[in-house]
């Protein structure tokens, strides 16, 4: 089953076109990096699949249906941004539910889920605790657990590592490889970052100035560039 298709999307904000005839698909359970220069149009093209951004033409369909015209909160998707957006007057445990609350999920479903999430990502012991004292990979943590609280069809990532230390990021970058692999989801990720995108992707889609220049698994591209900008990008020597 295809989760998500891309046809032909455009985007131009005024004179300023951003993203160029976008074609590409994602298969349910995939793991798809968009990587490419600041710049390129990854958070845009993010936008424009979660519905924050209209398409100025073109189509874009979840799980085969037409959501062109279907707001974010309908689209069955998750986001989870570079800087964690965290409500810094709720607790963990405040951030993870207030989506489902708003949903009117009941209070069983909605423990259940907070106690599943809390104990993938190691954090049953914070649940009390507010943003203000956890550390950037604690919040960073939580704000994946309020995507995975609602069990969407699909997850969007825009850079979640590129707040947190080396060392961190590494670790982080773990934990999201893990959680893939446990929750099966469909995954579309945003980076900058050649190793991010080289260890944690099925299919990357390489962007330059708001093209796709390639798509295909990190060995094809890293073997087999279609050109000098992706073989430089992606670091082999060509
Ligand atoms: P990336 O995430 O790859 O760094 P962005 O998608 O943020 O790139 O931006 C791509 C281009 O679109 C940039 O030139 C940026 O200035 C422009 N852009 C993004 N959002 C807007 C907006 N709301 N209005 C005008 N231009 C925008
Ligand atoms: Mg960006």
């Amino acid at each position: 089953m295809t989760a998500l298709t891309l046809k032909d999307v455009n985007k131009s904000f005024g004179e300023v076109h951003v993203l160029k005839d976008i074609n590409m698909e994602v298969e349910e359970g995939e793991f798809v990096v968009f990587v490419g220069p600041s710049g390129c149009g990854k958070s845009t093209l993010l936008r424009v699949i979660a519905g924050l951004e209209d398409a100025t033409s073109g189509e874009v369909r979840i799980g085969g249906e037409v959501v062109n015209m279907t707001p974010p909160s309908k689209r069955g998707i998750a986001m989870v941004f570079q800087s964690y957006a965290l409500y810094p007057h709720l607790n963990v445990r405040g951030n993870m539910t207030l989506a489902l609350k708003q949903e009117g999920q009941s209070k069983a479903v909605i423990e259940e889920r907070v106690q599943k999430a809390s104990k993938m990502l190691n954090l049953e012991a914070y649940l009390d605790r507010f943003p203000s004292e956890l550390s950037g990979g604690q919040r960073q943590r939580v704000a994946i657990g309020r995507a995975i609280v609602r069990e969407p069809k699909l997850f969007l990532f825009d850079e979640p590592l590129s707040n947190l230390d080396a060392a961190l990021r590494m670790n982080t970058r773990l934990e999201i490889a893990a959680l893939h692999r446990q929750l099966g989801a469909t995954m579309v990720y945003v980076t900058h970052d050649q190793t991010e995108a080289m260890t944690l992707a099925d299919k990357i889609v390489v962007l330059r100035d708001g093209r796709v220049e390639q798509i295909g698994s990190p060995m094809e591209l890293y073997n087999n560039p279609a050109n000098q900008f992706v073989a430089g990008f992606l670091g082999s020597p060509s």
